[in-house]
């Protein structure tokens, strides 16, 4: 089964924007994906559609496997999802922004801090633990999202346009985790809409454009036709 699978995908906004014009995707279990296009191409309403937080008009959207619409509560377990936004309380500590997320998952709360302190730790941000996260740096704050992403420990983490903001020193080490995060096997599928980005860490790319997959391929194969 694909981690993700996505057939003939229709989004129209309630102001009649069409913003997804039938997109179909496979993403193989393992795979290091990049959904690549320019502003307003339709990335994040795609995302937001795999971790139902918006509605589609039309399509099929399978996650390991579970239909969504048949069952999500199944399919979210399989995913952890970094957005753009920051979207923590901010007058939570860090490490609490990270534990907080376990409930969700019934995840009893001594594993939890373990994990939480294990990502915290791998992600730059164990020193900061007792800091509300209001107080975070730009970059420190994306970071916290990654970490609170990981606390279910999903077979597949999905990024928003991950780097964006964010400066080159710590979007290589940013790279860096992700990289060591799917050769340990999880599945990595990220937005942007920078073709180098995609190409220096992506194995397959599927280009999207005016809400329409106008390319997917290899990185490799990619780079030859250019
Ligand atoms: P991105 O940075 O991914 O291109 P946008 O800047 O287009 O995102 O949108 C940021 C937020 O505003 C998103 O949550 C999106 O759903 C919302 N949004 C974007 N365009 C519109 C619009 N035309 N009407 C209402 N909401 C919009
Ligand atoms: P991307 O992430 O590739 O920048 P988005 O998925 O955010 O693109 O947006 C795709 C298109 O849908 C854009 O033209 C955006 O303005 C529009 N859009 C996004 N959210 C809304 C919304 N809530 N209502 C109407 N249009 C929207």
């Amino acid at each position: 089964t694909y981690a993700i699978e996505i057939r003939d995908l229709r989004k129209r906004y309630d102001n009649g924007f069409e913003a997804l014009k039938g997109v179909s995707l496979n993403v193989e279990q393992g795979d290091f994906f990049a959904l690549l296009g320019p502003n307003g191409a339709g990335k994040s309403t795609t995302i937001g559609i795999l971790c139902s937080l918006v509605n589609k008009s039309g399509g099929h959207v399978a996650i390991c496997g579970v239909d969504i619409d048949k069952s999500f509560a199944d399919a979210k377990k399989y995913l952890g999802v970094v957005p753009q936004e920051f979207n923590f309380n901010v007058f939570e500590t860090v490490f609490n922004v990270v534990v907080t997320q376990a409930g969700f998952y019934g995840i009893p709360r001594q594993l939890a801090e373990e994990r939480a302190e294990k990502y915290l730790k791998q992600l730059d941000l164990w020193e900061k633990r007792n800091v509300q996260s209001r107080m975070l740096s730009g970059g420190m704050k994306r970071r916290l999202m990654i970490a609170r992403a990981l606390i279910h420990e999903p077979k597949i983490l999905i990024l928003d346009e991950p780097t964006a903001g964010v400066d080159i020193e710590l979007r290589r080490s940013m790279w860096e985790f992700i990289k060591g995060l799917n050769e340990q096997g999880t599945t990595i599928i990220l937005t942007t809409h920078y073709l180098e980005e995609a190409e220096q860490l992506c194995r397959n790319i599927a280009i999207i454009n005016a809400g329409e997959i106008v390319e997917n391929t290899s990185v490799k194969a990619l780079l030859r036709t250019l």
